[in-house]
């Protein structure tokens, strides 16, 4: 049986009230919401860039067709010119003409067809180009709401850990006068059961459990010396002892 002092015990108390605000600083500081808007910024960020990634891919391919399109018609044009010049150039001989004014329907026949697909050609690039700008403004949008959560969640583990800072100081002020054995058995029990280590006994009721106490393990906690450390039977947890246990 461990054996400590009455005042010893009572500062579990104070140990265990340290200990519970420094596990609800870490859990606050673990669960901020500006965590969650974090990651879904940022992921909304990479989804915003590989949509971004792609366009840009298919607006360089719409530009290079853009470009094979306009030296196309280029040559159609140049050839046009030629075969007009020939033309109005005359004396030529009458089926070399027939050939020459068949040569120059079909070449503003692939003209027109040519025009038309640079005008496909340009209104697709139009349309990507509206929508690579939508999805800047997205990811600035995204960026920015990064950014805030970011400078929220700082501000908020900048103060988290100035509590804990303070804490932990007050923790080890608490844990001096406490000798090493009850300290240890303290530790022990508290990491075996959800972080509460030591209970007060309240009106007969061990507060770590909430179990009231009766029959003979009240009277061995009644017949226990002061410097004995009491254990409730029920959680295992510390009972510490004072004028309102009931006893
Ligand atoms: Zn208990």
């Amino acid at each position: 049986v461990v054996t400590a002092a009455p005042s010893a015990q009572l500062r579990l108390l104070d140990l265990q009230a340290i200990d519970t605000s420094l596990a609800q600083l870490a859990h606050k500081r673990a669960h901020l919401p500006e965590l969650a808007t974090i990651a879904s910024s940022g992921e909304r960020m990479e989804e915003l860039h590989g949509q971004t990634v792609e366009l840009d891919t298919d607006l360089s391919d719409l530009l290079s067709e853009q470009r094979r399109l306009e030296n196309d018609i280029d040559v159609v044009r140049s050839r046009e010119e030629r075969d007009q010049q020939r033309l109005a150039a005359g004396g030529l001989p009458g089926k070399e003409l027939e050939g020459l004014q068949h040569e120059l329907e079909s070449l503003a026949r692939r003209q027109a067809s040519l025009e038309d697909s640079a005008l496909e050609v340009m209104e697709q690039r139009e349309q990507l180009e509206t929508r690579l700008a939508q999805l800047a403004t997205e990811r600035s949008q995204a960026g920015a709401e990064l950014a805030a959560a970011a400078a929220a969640r700082d501000t908020a583990w900048g103060a988290i850990d100035a509590e804990t800072t303070e804490l932990t100081a007050k923790r080890a002020a608490a844990s001096a006068d406490v000798e090493a054995e009850l300290l240890a058995l303290y530790e022990k029990v508290r990491a075996a059961q959800g972080g509460i280590g030591a209970a007060m006994l309240r009106h007969r009721r061990c507060e770590g459990c909430r179990l009231e106490l009766a029959g003979s393990e009240l009277g061995a906690v009644r017949q226990a010396a002061p410097d004995d450390v009491v254990r409730c039977e029920n959680c295992r947890r510390i009972l510490v002892r004072t004028p309102e246990s009931g006893l």
